[in-house]
């Protein structure tokens, strides 16, 4: 059956010893305090509330999923008194700043604490999954008056938040909002200003629940004579229930029925003349509502880890433990038997290593990114803050997109070494399949991630922030060389020279042919992604090779699996972002 157990050696470890994440907090004063043991501590109670108490509403949550009666949403059985204990456990507040109620803990272990939810509860974590980018919105672009009353209940997570974008019309294209802000009494409209919103807007996640007395809805919303396209977007924040204890106009008007996360109510949501205030300049609403797109995308990317990694060990239990005929190799001194586990098989052990050596290189990959962002937020110096912040803006469409495809197509292996029994609902991996799919389409979808990353973050700049991080990965191969890994050093430093030229091939060409950065798009993330699983599993083997201990040999073995069998792949992706000349025929 689906069970699950928390990564905390390979956490801790990657923390620890691979990224010298105590240097990182040591730079930050912010963060200087944070020392191993309160890591540790963190991620095991983490890891402990992920494991017991969240994971076992997993499965009967996805079979009860959400009800809609007189216009209110009940979540399944034993969502609301986890949400309580995450609560009482202080977990929203765990990367806030200490001024808005929060404990100021490294993003990297919010991310981990993010990992672990997931992994144990993909539906479940849809409710306090949008709170934290919620809260940056609020914190940075609202008024005082506004975070005097939502601030703090929001921190604390007393009351949760949404996020209020698509509409049946506008889901990749905001360009295409339609609800309407009225200013209050003909007020000119100016940031904290109260307004009326009316609009209906669809796949609204956590838009009605059970699980808070009040949700705060942050609206994408066009004031009157506002221009079109998105810099006409303006910023609502519009509660539920009122500052006064009365209800506002905010209705939910049905619930999807979905492939999966179904514990998770997907909310049609009726503003009528709602009472709401400005957040941030009128017409600057996508600005602001990107701080939450930003860190939603950076959550996103950990569901497509999490989910990897559910899927990985799952598959891993059940290989050992499943026999189907003789290996044809068997491992030293085994005992003689009519049939051995499947795990012996090359064709299995192939599929169970290659998810190992994707999770534990998309793990670094994720840890290292939210240690940049806690240097891009805590760093004294202006300019080391600037630095890691391009790097967090360069890696975060990658991440988003990278992961949650290897989340699902991971899910979606996984539940190939199940055989037949993967297909049935007792076993637990189908649902990570269904669940999975999903990351892959919100918070912009992977296409969408795509071309922002080639068009707008790589080719914009002319390449500028693409070459500095660049230039920062290669110091890794540096290091792998004095270590005696020249292998993995030599691995590394070709994705690197193939990033570099395949980016200035598209420079190159941009004028002459600017639909050909638009067709390759999809290509040139996943090279790229593979490029940084090379830096990933090159880090991991110079931290971890010669070590005896599990955890270390475990990172021995991913990473040279991850280099020798999986990154090949790279190749195929560098080589179609070359393809410029191939046809692309319209459709008739
Ligand atoms: C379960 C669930 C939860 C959600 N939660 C929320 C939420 O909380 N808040 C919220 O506001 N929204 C939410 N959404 C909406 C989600 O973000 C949108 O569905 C998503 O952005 C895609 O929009 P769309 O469905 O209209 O697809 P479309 O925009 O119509 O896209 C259809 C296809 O065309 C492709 N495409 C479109 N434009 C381009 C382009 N320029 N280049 C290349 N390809 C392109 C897309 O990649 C996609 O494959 C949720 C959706 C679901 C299903």
């Amino acid at each position: 059956m689906w069970t699950y157990e928390p990564p905390l050696p390979q956490m801790n470890f990657m923390l620890r010893q691979v990224l010298d994440a105590p240097a990182t907090w040591a730079a930050c004063p912010a963060l200087a305090d944070l020392d191993s043991a309160t890591v540790q501590e963190v991620l095991k109670q983490a890891g402990r509330f992920a494991a017991e108490v969240l994971a076992p509403t997993n499965a009967p949550g996805d079979l009860q999923g959400c009800t809609l009666k007189d216009g209110a949403v009940t979540t399944p059985t034993g969502f609301r008194e986890a949400y309580a204990q995450f609560v009482q456990g202080g977990w929203p507040a765990l990367a806030c700043a200490p001024e808005a109620g929060g404990q100021c803990l490294s993003q990297a272990l919010n991310a981990a604490l993010y990992e672990m939810l997931v992994s144990a509860n993909h539906a479940w974590t849809m409710y306090p999954g949008l709170l934290h980018g919620a809260y940056e919105v609020l914190l940075h672009h609202g008024v005082p008056h506004l975070k005097e009353t939502y601030l703090g209940k929001m921190t604390s997570g007393e009351w949760l938040a949404t996020m209020c974008l698509t509409e049946a019309q506008a889901g990749s294209d905001l360009g295409l909002v339609r609800t309407k802000a009225q200013p209050v009494d003909g007020a000119s409209p100016a940031n904290g200003v109260p307004v009326r919103v009316s609009g209906n807007k669809i796949f609204i996640s956590g838009g009605d629940h059970d699980l808070t007395p009040n949700i705060v809805h942050l609206v994408l919303c066009r004031l009157p004579d506002a221009p079109a396209g998105t810099k006409g977007l303006s910023l609502a924040l519009v509660p539920k229930v009122l500052p006064d204890g009365t209800r506002n106009a905010v209705h939910c008007d049905g619930i999807e029925k979905k492939m999966g996360i179904k514990g998770s109510a997907t909310c049609q949501m009726r503003f009528d003349q709602a009472q709401g205030w400005l957040i941030g300049e009128p017409n600057r609403g996508l600005a602001a509502m990107f701080l939450m797109m930003n860190a939603a995308r950076l959550h996103v990317a950990m569901q497509g880890l999490a989910h990897l990694e559910a899927a990985t060990q799952n598959a891993w239990r059940y290989a050992a433990e499943r026999v189907q005929m003789r290996a044809a190799q068997r491992p030293e001194g085994a005992a003689p038997a009519a049939a051995d586990p499947i795990a012996w098989h090359p064709a299995m052990r192939r599929t169970l290593w290659t998810l190992r050596a994707q999770a534990e290189g998309a793990r670094l990959l994720a840890l290292h990114t939210a240690l940049r962002l806690d240097t891009a937020e805590q760093h004294p110096d202006p300019a080391e803050r600037q630095q890691a912040g391009d790097d967090v803006a360069l890696l975060t469409p990658v991440l988003k997109a990278f992961f949650t495809h290897l989340g699902h197509h991971g899910a979606d292996e996984a539940l190939g070494v199940f055989g037949g029994y993967g297909f049935v609902h007792d076993y637990g991996i189908e649902q990570s399949v269904r669940d999975s799919r999903i990351a892959m389409i919100y918070e912009g979808t992977n296409q969408i991630q795509a071309v922002d990353l080639l068009q707008r973050k790589v080719l914009d700049d002319g390449g500028t922030r693409l070459n500095r991080l660049l230039d920062r990965l290669a110091e890794e191969a540096v290091r792998c060389d004095a270590a005696g890994q020249g292998a993995a050093a030599t691995a590394l430093r070709e994705q690197l020279r193939a990033w570099r030229q395949a980016t200035q091939a598209l420079l190159d060409g941009r004028t002459a042919d600017p639909g050909w950065a638009l067709r390759v798009a999809d290509d040139y993330l996943h090279a790229c992604g593979h490029a940084l699983l090379a830096w990933a599993w090159a880090t991991l083997l110079r931290a971890s090779a010669g070590q005896d201990a599990p955890t270390a040999r475990l990172f021995t073995q991913a990473a040279q699996v991850g280099l020798d069998w999986v990154l090949p792949q790279a190749g195929v992706h560098w080589q179609r972002v070359h393809t410029r000349e191939a046809a692309l025929p319209w459709l008739d």
